[in-house]
């Protein structure tokens, strides 16, 4: 198979900490080495190699560095997604090496970690592609506690969890796999945005496990950044990735921590999630288990299907307290380590696939332009030379016609040329056969390539034409069943809500990619409005961005034929965008704050 990535694997022991010392705790059985991390009980000695290992001495700088991320982040803007996960028992550094070192409050980040430092990079990268591309950048943030999702950045109050006691749902979609209903998603501009909303999730984390009595030591979290691009050159050519950033919950076992009650039950629950992650990468990591992984069994290990075993390109850092009274766990963390280095991903470029089909037929036309050219040349050629043969044979049989003279001259000429040049005039003919039947032969396999590209085709539009009959019925279940359970995202959509100093241009998208009749009436509205627009760039800024957002929204909804509706403003200060879609909610980051 083409492209097989194993999930890279990085092993960091922090520290021991001052109070750590303190207690009188040392670490006298970890050693670093290398690629390798050597572990000592008593007499034995287990060794384990990884593709990178942190010792306890190692900056925030140098795993950003060393685990080689400012390259996962190249995938991501070339289009793949990319995972990046945290795993340790609590207390073992995850939290420290994905986002950083965080005041109680969670409001500010010393030593930045992982996440930080990712975001940066990813605006430098963006910035260094933008003559190329556009790119919009869209993010979100959740915690899985006790099996239930919560969206880190919706508000987190004692009334919202009691709301939503089971939390939000999720849903399967075929070519996004799981996702979550009605997280918000904010579209940020800048790193600095989307830090912002890093730091307000964290703490909103903190905020929860505070008001609402939970740890949030016990919960997972994903902070997924998601980018969609287009070329400038050629605005077909769409593509869409994410990144995913995950802090774990720790891997402590309930007798360690003395749990009981509510939080022994918690810590069920959490094992739960990490119990089946574990499952998944025993399966995984073994080539002759045929056994399907239990994704499907939890939160978590649905939200990182992609992730583990899946299309992405994936780096777990497994975090170590180097206690020695945490040996058990160390070694439980160094195996699990290792068998996910076994596991393979098989990372997939996510550009429209339809537009691959578009390129593939592209190509082969051109192909096939190139062998008719040639055919048609050879054609030519063989013409010219039954034009010669013929003119030949009638210079031998019109004595009678009116300029007589001329051609009797002109056949003593080429008779006399042909005497002259006989064996080479023979030559020249047997040539002439052989390149005859080269022809015959490749018209014919023109002709045959031709009638495999035409049931090619008819294929691909059967196809074509039974997804979207299928779609066509799943958008009216949808509207029905909204209309049914009168969702008030439904009714948001109006565009008769809407305040009339506004103006509305409204679409319907039906299928993916472009519409070229709603495309052009879009158009036309667009060049109606801003007819009286002194301010030329704006205009084509707006038109741009609109085109792109008409296609970014039909490849997301997948063909639901769902109300788009883009509003601008005419004295051209702000553009204010407000799309609802089956996946969630979204809008303009600041509209939000505000
Ligand atoms: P976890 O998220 O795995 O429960 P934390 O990230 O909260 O663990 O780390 C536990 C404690 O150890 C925190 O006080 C953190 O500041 C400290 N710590 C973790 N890793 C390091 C490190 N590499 N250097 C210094 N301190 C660290
Ligand atoms: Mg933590």
């Amino acid at each position: 198979m083409q492209n097989q990535q194993k999930i890279r694997v990085a092993v960091r022991v922090r520290p021991l900490l001052d109070y750590e010392k303190r207690q009188g705790h040392q670490n006298s059985r970890i050693d670093c080495n290398g690629q390798e991390v050597t572990i000592r009980e008593e007499r034995n000695k287990k060794s384990y190699k990884f593709d990178h290992v942190l010792p306890e001495y190692v900056s925030q700088e140098q795993v950003f560095k060393n685990c080689e991320i400012d390259q996962l982040v190249q995938s991501v803007i070339e289009g793949y997604h990319v995972t990046v996960f945290a795993y340790g028992q609590t207390g073992s550094g995850k939290t420290y090496t994905m986002e950083g070192q965080r005041d109680d409050e969670g409001i500010t980040i010393k030593q930045e970690g992982i996440i930080p430092k990712t975001i940066n990079s990813l605006f430098n990268k963006i910035k260094q592609n933008s003559l190329q591309r556009d790119f919009s950048v869209y993010c979100s943030y959740l915690q899985i506690y006790n099996e239930k999702i919560f969206d880190l950045l919706g508000e987190i109050t004692k009334a919202n969890y009691n709301i939503q006691p089971n939390g939000l749902k999720m849903r399967w979609n075929v070519r996004e796999q799981f996702v979550v209903e009605n997280l918000f998603v904010y579209q940020c501009k800048s790193a600095e945005e989307v830090i912002q909303l890093f730091k307000l999730g964290s703490k909103n984390r903190i905020t929860a496990s505070h008001k609402l009595n939970l740890q949030s030591s016990r919960s997972h979290t994903i902070f997924e950044i998601k980018i969609e691009s287009t070329d400038l050159k050629n605005p077909d050519y769409f593509i869409t990735s994410k990144l995913e950033l995950v802090d774990l919950a720790g891997s402590e076992r309930i007798s360690i921590t003395g749990t009981e009650g509510r939080q022994a039950k918690e810590s069920i629950e959490i094992n739960k999630s990490l119990m089946t992650l574990r499952q998944v990468i025993a399966i995984l990591s073994d080539t002759n288990n045929k056994t399907i992984p239990p994704y499907r069994d939890s939160k978590l290990t649905c939200l990182l299907k992609q992730s583990i075993g899946g299309n992405c390109f994936c780096l777990m850092i497994a975090c170590i307290a180097p206690l020695d009274s945490f040996y058990d766990e160390n070694v439980s963390t160094l195996q699990y380590a290792t068998k996910a280095a076994y596991i393979t991903n098989i990372p997939v470029k996510n550009d429209d696939p339809k537009l691959k089909i578009i390129n593939d037929l592209k190509q082969q036309i051109d192909n096939l332009k190139l062998e008719l050219s040639k055919a048609n040349q050879h054609i030519e050629f063989l013409s010219n030379i039954v034009q010669k043969k013929e003119m030949n044979q009638n210079m031998n049989n019109t004595h009678t016609k009116s300029n007589f003279d001329n051609l009797l001259l002109n056949q003593q000429k080429l008779l006399e040329e042909e005497s002259s040049d006989d064996d080479a005039h023979k030559n020249q003919l047997s040539q002439f056969n052989e390149r005859l039947i080269d022809s015959i032969n490749m018209v014919r396999e023109l002709l045959l390539s031709n009638k495999e590209m035409r049931d090619r085709e008819e294929q691909i539009n059967q196809k074509c034409e039974y997804m979207y009959r299928e779609i066509q019925f799943l958008q009216k279940e949808n509207f029905e069943l909204r209309e049914r359970l009168g969702d008030p995202d439904q009714q948001r959509e109006s565009p008769q809500k809407r305040p009339s100093t506004i103006k509305k241009n409204t679409m319907m998208v039906e299928e993916p990619g472009f519409l070229p009749e709603q495309m052009t009436q879009f158009q036309r509205n667009f060049q109606k409005d801003f007819k009286d627009t002194p301010n030329k760039d704006y205009k084509d800024q707006q038109m741009l961005m609109t085109n792109r957002n008409v296609r970014a929204h039909s490849q997301r909804t997948q063909g639901r034929q769902l109300p788009l509706i883009f509003n601008y403003q005419q004295n051209f200060e702000e553009v204010q965008q407000d799309e609802m879609t089956n996946f969630g909610r979204r809008s303009l980051y600041q509209k939000q704050l505000k």
